[in-house]
């Protein structure tokens, strides 16, 4: 077998990511004390303590006042695998909600990172409306490399499908490598474009590689065929990404996705980067309520905190977490003060806010 196309053989490809989330331990993670739904929702419910262990301990106690806790969107499990706490701050364009991301490994060795990274990969395979899927194989060469035979069989591919547009005419492609079993490679290819007939394929394969090993199907149903493509996808991935070369794990042709896909202006709406916080997400989710937010999970799921100010934070309650709070709870105190202005205060611009959450969060000031 040839033991020479993997660089280590722990690094053969896991298929279904989510079964190796063995690891992850309910118990632990980036979790403070289990919050409560009866958490104080007015500032007036919390004691005036200037003392952090005492605020911190009123906090808890007031949080497990009321038995028993709900079913909690944010809980440590629903987290990616390689969350270690922090999370990237956003403002919407409008001001009106925060949300949280948690910064995560994005490799393709990461359970929860590959999954996400193949999702991505599906919805550029459906922008491209795919009308075929091509199939191609060669025979092995043995002793080559993984990464080195998924090069060279996309040279081969760039030879055909120029060959195929000087005779065919336009011809878009996404393209992802699989592993057979044996460690050769072959190539999945979704087309859009004219019409190429099955032979004229095989025998310019043939010419190119040796080999007339190919299959062309009409696509019937796109997410079928995305589907299976992100699964040759989910296992080659993490091999190549195992070599040096870092090849990219699949490739399209410039004209696959409509011109608009990564336009930024056409996005439903725009986030503004603001900073880091270092939070777990339950801390994160009382810090929001006693700044007088209401909180939810994103759209795409709990992983994401998205909370919506309600008005200007109380300002005994934004004191208190400023000066008593962990750094998270002071980015967050900072964000929500600086960012909601009261009632009839113009709107200050995203720079003004990234300035005064530095300002507030910096422990150097002088209070
Ligand atoms: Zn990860």
């Amino acid at each position: 077998m040839p033991s020479a196309l993997f660089p280590d053989q722990t690094c053969l490809p896991h298929v279904g990511g989510g079964g190796e989330a063995g690891g992850r331990k309910q118990g632990e993670g980036p979790s403070g004390p289990s919050p409560s739904p009866h958490l104080a929702q007015t500032p007036d419910d919390l004691p005036y303590i200037p003392n952090r262990a005492a605020w911190r301990r009123a906090l808890r106690k007031q949080l497990h006042a009321d038995a028993p806790p709900p079913a909690r969107p944010y809980s440590p499990a629903s987290y990616p695998q390689c969350f270690r706490g922090v999370f990237a701050v956003f403002l919407t364009e409008d001001f009106r909600e925060v949300h949280l991301a948690p910064l995560t490994c994005g490799k393709w060795s990461c359970p929860d990172c590959s999954d996400r990274k193949v999702a991505r990969a599906i919805a550029q395979m459906l922008a491209g409306d795919p009308e075929r899927h091509l199939t191609l194989t060669t025979r092995p060469r043995p002793g080559m490399r993984y990464d080195h035979a998924v090069k060279w069989l996309r040279k081969c591919f760039a030879k055909l499908i120029t060959r195929a547009r000087k005779v065919w005419g336009p011809q878009q492609y996404f393209m992802v490598p699989e592993p057979h079993a044996s460690g050769w490679p072959h190539l999945h290819v979704l087309l859009r474009g004219s019409y190429i007939a099955r032979l004229w394929v095989k025998r310019n394969w043939a010419d190119i590689t040796g080999s007339p090993n190919i299959d062309i199907k009409v696509v019937r149903s796109a997410p079928n065929a995305a589907r299976d493509l992100a699964k040759y996808l989910s296992k080659s991935a993490p091999i190549l990404a195992a070599f040096p070369t870092k090849l990219r794990p699949f490739t399209h042709s410039k004209g696959w996705l409509p011109e608009d896909f990564n336009d930024p202006t056409k996005l439903d709406e725009v986030r503004l980067f603001v900073g880091l916080a270092r939070v777990s997400p339950s801390v994160a989710e009382e810090t929001f309520r006693l700044l007088g937010c209401h909180v939810a999970p994103g759209q795409d799921g709990p992983v994401r905190i998205v909370a919506r100010p309600r008005g200007p934070p109380p300002t005994d309650v934004a004191a208190h977490l400023l000066t008593y709070g962990d750094s998270g709870q002071r980015t967050l105190a900072a964000l929500v003060a600086s960012a909601v202005p009261p009632a009839g205060a113009p709107r200050p611009s995203i720079d003004d806010v990234k300035d005064r959450i530095d300002y507030l969060t910096d422990d150097r000031r002088p209070f």
